[in-house]
């Protein structure tokens, strides 16, 4: 192969014209190939053919293709850069948050209806001084029966009554009362707590039974805490937590073991407000809570003098509130986990 001068100054400008329209790194390498490739390179062919020349040819076309050389390796760096450049910016602008753009919407929970109550149970009475105070829901049998003056052979105690668990003499309390024992044991009178909690017991469920339920215990001991001191704090409490200065609260004379006298406690229907509906059987009343002052077996239990201190104690049932209050009418709902439900409140 002869070469000349105008062969290196056709490879200088036919590089310059193919370099312009290149616009991938992809591209660029087959175009370094075209010229620079060891077999088939334009460029190499015509360095490769300098040995060829004579002495004085070397000179001038040997410097011309060593400069074409340069330039088109200087011109391929040159539009490498501009293409990483180009690509980063372009990289840049797609990752540039847009702060128009709509956001992936994030779905809001609330508290399930029974919590709700709870919540709003317990602001009401820690504004008339009650404690909040909480306690196992496996417990003992000591706690949960012995203690509250529950006779060895009360049925309650039996299986059908009672979740018992494999350890000896631990059982899933049937009630909150164990929470008045724990905390009598460790505190001094005078005091006034409550205990919200889950209770169970082992009962065919329907849709006014469950094998779980919430209970919301009360205590107040002191002086001369009275059976009047229950009636006032439970009915501020209804008309409180039911929002109507109209709910009253009536006694009728019950029996359990662990208080003396003991009470049931109606409230004024909230569905009807006593105008005497179904949910009341058109009595105009609903049976919400026990009550009665404290045994003074149960006081003696915990070595509280009873001749010194007495009080009061009650136990609502939250789950008959809740479902009368929103209108449920099945109470296996508050547990089924139901979002359809849920949702409603
Ligand atoms: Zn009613």
């Amino acid at each position: 192969m002869h070469i000349d001068l105008k062969q290196c100054e056709h490879i200088q400008k036919e590089a310059a014209l193919e370099l312009a329209r290149i616009a991938s790194r992809e591209a660029l390498e087959q175009l370094r190939l075209k010229y620079f490739g060891r077999k088939e390179g334009a460029l190499t062919a015509v360095l490769r053919s300098l040995k060829d020349l004579s002495e004085e040819e070397k000179k001038t076309i040997g410097r011309a293709a060593h400069e074409t050389k340069l330039y088109l390796e200087d011109a391929l760096a040159k539009k490498e850069q501009a293409l990483i450049e180009a690509e980063l910016h372009d990289q840049q602008r797609k990752e540039k948050i847009d702060v128009t753009a709509p956001g992936t919407r994030v779905l809001e929970g609330h508290l399930h209806p029974l919590t709700q109550l709870i919540a709003k149970a317990c602001d009401i009475f820690t504004a008339m001084g009650f404690a909040v105070v909480e306690g196992p829901e496996a417990e003992t049998e000591r706690y949960n029966f012995d203690a509250l003056n529950v006779p060895k052979d009360h049925p309650a105690r039996d299986m059908q009554d009672t979740f018992w668990l494999e350890a000896p003499g631990m059982l899933l309390r049937t009630q909150t009362s164990s929470v008045q024992i724990r905390y009598m044991e460790t505190h001094q009178p005078p005091f006034r707590i409550v205990a919200p909690g889950r209770v169970f017991r082992n009962e065919a469920t329907d849709a006014t039974h469950e094998a779980q339920f919430y209970q919301l215990e009360g205590l107040m001991v002191g002086k001369d805490v009275s059976l009047a001191n229950a009636k006032a704090v439970l009915e501020v409490f209804f008309q409180r937590l039911l929002a109507n200065k109209k709910i009253a609260v009536r006694f009728r004379p019950s029996y359990f073991p662990f208080t003396e006298p003991s009470v049931e406690v109606d409230v004024t229907c909230f569905k009807c407000f006593g105008k005497k509906c179904a949910v009341c059987k058109r009595t105009g009343w609903l049976e919400v809570a026990g009550a009665g002052m404290v045994h003074p077996t149960v006081l003696a239990n915990v070595g509280i003098d009873a001749r010194e201190w007495q009080g009061f104690a009650f136990g609502v049932g939250l789950d008959r509130i809740a479902m009368v209050r929103y209108g449920i009418d099945d109470i296996r709902l508050m547990y089924g986990g139901d979002m359809r439900f849920l949702k409603q409140f």
